[in-house]
C-alpha cells in the first residue's frame, strides 16, 4: 500500500545491501504463554527492584552529567562475577560492557570486520551474527554443521581455510539448537583461523556465551588466556533475567577492550543502565537460584517432549529445539492456536521453545500433546 514503510523505504537512497531486506523481528504477540524469545520467565525479585530504585535515584541526582564513559565500577563488578562463576580470574581491563551483547557484537564487527572483510558462523545459529555483519558492511559466510547440529571440526577447518574470514563466530550454547561447543573444538577453530590469516595479525574468534549459565558445561572463559584474538561475549538478558535492561559484556585481552573504544559512541552506556546493572549484580546469588530452577525445567521439557515421540536436540541453554515436523510452521501455528507462542527459526522441520515457569511449560506440553493428536 501507499504508506507501507517497505515501499517508502525502497524510494530512499539506502545502502544497496539493505535494499529489500527485513529487520530482525521475532513476533511480539499478546498471547497467554510466550516462550519464543529465550527470556527468563521470572520477574526480578522485589528486594532487587527496590535496590534498583535506590541506585537509579542516586544516579538521577547526577543526570546533568555524562555517565562514566569507561563504566569502571560496572566492569569491575562484571569481572568479579566472571571470576567467581566462570572458573578463571579476569580483571576490569579485560572486560567491556555495552547495551546488550548485540551492541558488543556490533562494536567488535565495527572494529574487526567492516567493508572488504568477512565474518563466518556455523549455521543454523544466532541470526543477528549475520545481520550485524551486514549492518556493519562485513561480508557473511555461512559455515557448515553436522546433522545433529554439532560443529564438524574438519569441515569447519576447511571452510576457514577456504574463506580466510576476519571474524569467526562460535555460539556456545548455540541458539537455536542448544548445542554446547567443546573447548577442543574452539581451540581447533582458533588455530585454523589464525593460520588462515597468518599474512595479517590473525582473525578474531568470538565465542558467544549468551546462555552459558544454563549449560551442563563450564564457561570457556579460561581459553582467552594467552589468546589475544579470542573474545567471549556475555549478557545479562538471560541468566540475570534482565532482557529489558540491555546489558551485554565481553571478556578478552585488554588490547581488545582498547580496540573497541575506537568505535564505541562516547557515553554509550547511560548512568541509569550502569546503576541498574550494578544493583542486579548485587543479587547474583538469588538470580542464579532461578537459573538452577530453569535448568531443571529445561531438562524436564527435553524428557517430556521425547516421551511424546518428538525429536529433541540435547540442550545446554534455556530453550529446546524439537521436531521433526513435515510442516514446522503449521505446527507452530497450531501450538499458537492453543495459546502458546514458540519460535519458528526457519530451521526446516524444527521449532524452539524457551523454558518458562513450571505452569507455562505444562501449558506448552499440553498444547503439543493436543496438536500431535489433532494432526495424527
Ligand atoms: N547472543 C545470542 C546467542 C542470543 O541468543 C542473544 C539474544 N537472543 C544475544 C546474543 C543478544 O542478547 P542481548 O543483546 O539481549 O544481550
Amino acid at each position: 500500500t501507499k504508506n507501507s514503510p517497505v515501499s517508502r523505504m525502497d524510494e530512499l537512497p539506502i545502502r544497496d545491501e539493505l535494499r529489500g531486506k527485513s529487520p530482525y523481528g521475532a513476533p511480539q504477540l499478546d498471547v497467554p504463554v510466550r516462550l519464543n524469545t529465550n527470556e527468563n520467565p521470572y520477574p526480578l525479585p522485589e528486594p532487587l527492584v527496590r535496590r534498583i530504585a535506590e541506585r537509579v535515584t542516586e544516579a538521577a541526582r547526577h543526570l546533568n552529567r555524562y555517565p562514566d564513559r569507561d563504566a569502571i565500577e560496572l566492569r569491575t563488578a562484571l569481572a568479579a562475577y566472571l571470576t567467581r562463576t566462570a572458573g578463571h580470574a579476569v580483571t576490569t581491563e579485560q572486560v567491556w560492557a555495552a547495551n546488550g551483547s548485540n551492541e558488543v557484537i556490533q562494536q567488535l564487527l565495527q572494529t574487526f570486520g567492516g567493508p572488504g572483510r568477512t565474518a563466518l558462523g556455523f549455521e543454523p545459529s544466532y541470526s543477528m551474527h549475520a545481520l550485524i555483519s551486514r549492518g556493519t558492511g562485513t561480508g557473511w559466510i555461512s559455515g557448515p554443521r553436522n546433522d545433529d547440529f554439532t560443529i564438524d571440526v574438519e569441515a569447519a577447518r576447511a571452510a576457514i581455510a577456504e574463506h580466510r574470514p576476519d571474524v569467526v563466530f562460535v555460539c556456545s550454547p548455540n541458539n537455536p539448537t542448544g548445542t554446547a561447543v567443546e573447548a577442543d573444538t574452539v581451540l581447533a577453530l582458533y588455530e585454523a583461523a589464525q593460520a588462515a590469516r597468518a599474512d595479517t595479525a590473525g582473525a578474531l574468534v568470538v565465542v558467544d556465551e549468551a546462555y552459558v549459565e544454563f549449560s551442563h558445561h563450564p564457561s570457556l572463559l579460561r581459553l582467552i588466556e594467552g589468546r589475544p584474538n579470542l573474545v567471549l561475549s556475555r549478557t545479562m538478558s538471560k541468566a540475570f533475567g534482565a532482557a529489558g535492561l540491555r546489558l551485554g559484556y565481553l571478556a578478552a585481552d585488554p588490547a581488545v577492550v582498547d580496540a573497541v573504544q575506537l568505535v564505541r559512541l562516547p557515553y554509550h552506556l547511560s548512568s541509569v543502565t550502569q546503576a541498574t546493572a550494578l544493583a542486579a549484580l548485587e543479587h547474583t546469588d538469588t538470580l542464579l537460584g532461578y537459573v538452577a530452577q530453569l535448568k531443571g525445567e529445561r531438562d524436564r521439557l527435553v524428557a517430556e517432549l521425547r516421551a511424546l515421540d518428538c525429536q529433541v536436540v540435547a540442550s545446554d541453554a534455556n530453550f529446546v529445539q524439537f521436531g521433526l515436523f513435515d510442516d514446522a510452521h503449521a505446527v507452530w501455528q497450531a501450538i499458537l492456536d492453543h495459546g502458546v507462542l514458540v519460535r519458528d527459526n526457519g530451521v526446516p522441520g524444527w521449532l524452539r521453545v524457551t523454558a518458562g515457569t513450571p505452569a507455562e511449560n505444562d501449558a506448552f506440553l499440553d498444547a503439543v500433546r493436543a496438536v500431535l493428536k489433532e494432526r495424527s
